[in-house]
């Protein structure tokens, strides 16, 4: 069996026999990849605390080839994101996005800039002062991006003419935007004009910079609405975000 080496997060960690973990993470070199921590959960164990969900750790691992269970070498802490840990808002938008990635991230499917953008959005998720539901929906749009579903939030889909200052329709269905002219679903979300500057903005911004404003309520929750959809209609395994159904029944 082969040594591997790679940085990785922390998705999830569930319990096995008596002291060990199964422990699944997102990795910079292979995608998800589960492995077997024996001993992990004792007390004395050098682990101890280094894979709980949400670390950014160094990994080495056993590679057992053409398995997808491999066996845990070492594990070091990089960053524990301490700040999200203690705040219960913070933790269910990280969370999500470790959700969103055990959804739709497969072995050996590796994608480094939607890592660094885990990364990105961790750091200031663990950061801002202001609601991280800001720092999820940029990670959100960028996920969507990267997948291959962009949607053009700058001209009407139907009759193209640019729309800068005026309410638009969020059609999943279509792809993007059409405007107030052009809509035909009932299934469309009604984005302000507001709200359609946020997006374009969003789309820009690093997450430095997402985590230095403070964004209205409602357009923080029509642009959730609206971003969620797309995220469901286009990409399997997501009609459902555990994680976010429990934000929204303690909110
Ligand atoms: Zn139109």
């Amino acid at each position: 069996m082969a040594i591997k080496k790679t940085e990785a997060i922390v998705l999830k960690s569930i319990k096995s026999g008596e002291t060990s973990k199964i422990v699944t993470v997102y990795s910079q070199a292979s995608g998800v990849i589960k492995f077997i921590a024996k001993g992990s959960r004792s007390i004395k164990s050098r682990h101890w605390g280094c894979l709980e969900p949400l670390n950014y750790i160094l990994l080495h691992y056993y590679e057992k080839p053409n398995r997808d269970l491999h066996f845990l070498s070492q594990v070091d802490i990089i960053q524990s994101f301490r700040d999200i840990r203690k705040d219960l808002n913070k933790t269910a938008f990280a969370l999500a996005i470790c959700e969103i990635l055990i959804k739709t991230q497969y072995p050996a499917e590796s994608s480094a800039i939607l890592f660094k953008a885990v990364i990105e959005s961790f750091s200031a998720i663990n950061e801002t002062k202001f609601s991280p539901i800001n720092n999820f929906l940029g990670f959100l749009l960028r996920f969507i991006d990267l997948a291959g579903f962009h949607p053009d939030l700058q001209q009407c889909l139907n009759c193209h003419r640019t729309v800068e200052n005026e309410a638009v329709y969020f059609d999943s269905a279509a792809g993007g935007i059409l405007c107030g002219h052009c809509v035909l679903h009932e299934t469309s979300i009604l984005i302000s004009a507001r709200g359609l500057r946020y997006l374009n903005w969003l789309r820009k911004a690093s997450q430095a910079e997402i985590s230095r404003f403070q964004i209205p309520e409602d357009i923080l929750q029509e642009s959730e609405k609206a971003l969620l959809a797309y995220l469901n209609f286009h990409i399997e395994g997501l009609e459902k975000l555990n994680t976010l159904d429990f934000m929204l029944r303690i909110r």
